[in-house]
């Protein structure tokens, strides 16, 4: 079945007893015995949660793997993910990483003994160069926060196999939609969901899928003993968002590569990153991907330029976060890269010129003319 008839369907034909088309929410989290030893597969709802298990169950499906897990956060999904590993553990990671899982890793993670080397994941021989006697996993990002930068994702899987270590994909700017990373090797998949899943800016949550039997039972018992579960009611309005997804990513698109093209003809836009303008990365996706999402990143003229920018924009909003219909404008140097130390921010090219385009569904015509008085006002002051 295609993914968009999927989508449309989570949940539906679930809930034998009513037929209810839109499944309900399980708000109990204690379920009773039927006898000594007897249970009806649910005890407690941190181990397992009717709705969770239908969202568990359609993320894991719609991405090709053996298990799903739903968490409260993106943070709470690569947290519980790395429960997998133990104190000595090396990962290689995407140089150019989402803030938040930066901090993670560095801020906290080290504290218990586990160590990360950060590489351009685009030169496949600083990968093999960077993989040690204790890697465990490659740590993916692709395409990139903010610099959208696309990586081999089949290369690097084999890469890592090789090796003997997992490759873990955070696949939230493309979600399975556009990309199913476990088709191309990897083992673990991992999402904001917050993001482009939940599509609608009002839900905080995580999902994991794993390929393989013996992963699945593993994350199974590392996401009920750390109890990082996603709510009912937040399970519930995340499949809600889901069901669109399908005509929400063709939309996001659609509109981004109009915007792109209209930012790279601006006088005062020194460079544009969508991946589908950078003939490497757009051969890349085009093997690997059904699309380039909608997230774009540019660079204007000189850094005075921002404050104007961002506050002259009426239609697109200043806010942090992405993937929702509504289109959202961030300053990542100071928002999303604020905890990444600035030697390696600018190195990685996160510069104070640069501004990140979170393109929602409105129509394409507005947003340009929005983005085009803005940049107008921002030039005469
Ligand atoms: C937002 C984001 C996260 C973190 O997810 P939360 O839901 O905010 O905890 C992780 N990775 C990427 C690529 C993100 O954009």
């Amino acid at each position: 079945m295609k993914l968009e008839t999927r989508l449309a369907q989570i949940g539906n034909k679930k809930e034998k007893k009513t037929g209810a088309v839109n499944f309900p929410v399980y708000f109990s989290t204690a379920y009773e015995h039927i006898s000594l030893g007897v249970s009806t597969g649910y005890d407690y709802s941190r181990t397992a949660n009717p709705t969770r298990d239908v969202l568990e169950e359609a993320i894991s499906q719609l991405e090709g793997g053996n298990g799903g897990f739903a968490c409260s956060s993106g943070m709470a999904a690569i947290h519980t993910l790395m429960g997998l590993f133990s104190a000595g553990d090396h990962f290689v990671v995407s140089l150019d990483l989402y803030g938040g899982t930066y901090r993670l890793f560095e801020e906290v993670l080290t504290r218990f003994g586990l160590s990360f080397t950060y590489v351009d994941l685009r030169r496949s021989d600083d990968v093999k160069r960077a993989i040690g006697p204790n890697t465990k996993a490659v740590f993916i990002e692709s395409p990139t926060n903010p610099l959208m930068q696309v990586t081999d994702l089949k290369q690097i899987a084999q890469i890592a196999k090789q090796a003997g270590c997992y490759t873990i994909v955070d696949n939230t700017f493309m979600t399975p939609y556009f990309q199913r990373p476990l088709e191309l090797g990897a083992d673990i998949v991992v999402h904001s969901a917050t993001k482009y899943l939940g599509g609608h800016n009002d839900v905080l949550a995580g999902l994991i899928v794993v390929k393989g039997d013996e992963l699945a039972e593993r994350l199974r018992f590392i996401q009920n003993s750390i109890g990082a579960a996603l709510g009912p009611l937040d399970t519930w309005l995340l499949m809600r968002g889901m069901k669109t997804l399908a005509l929400r990513m063709e939309k996001h698109q659609e509109n981004a590569l109009a915007i792109a093209e209209y930012l790279k003809q601006h006088p005062l836009v020194d460079e544009v990153f969508y991946p589908s303008l950078n003939p490497e990365s757009k051969a890349i996706l085009d093997e690997q991907a059904d699309g380039y999402g909608g997230m774009i990143s540019f660079r204007v003229r000189n850094s005075g330029m921002i404050a104007s920018i961002l506050e002259n924009l009426n239609v697109i909003t200043y806010a942090e976060s992405l993937g929702g219909v509504e289109s959202l404008i961030t300053y990542p140097a100071r928002q999303t890269h604020a905890d990444v130390p600035v030697e390696i921010r600018e190195s990685i090219g996160v510069c104070d010129r640069l501004l990140r385009l979170s393109v929602g569904i409105e129509h394409k015509e507005d947003l340009i003319a929005d983005l085009d008085q803005a940049l107008k006002k921002a030039d005469q002051e």
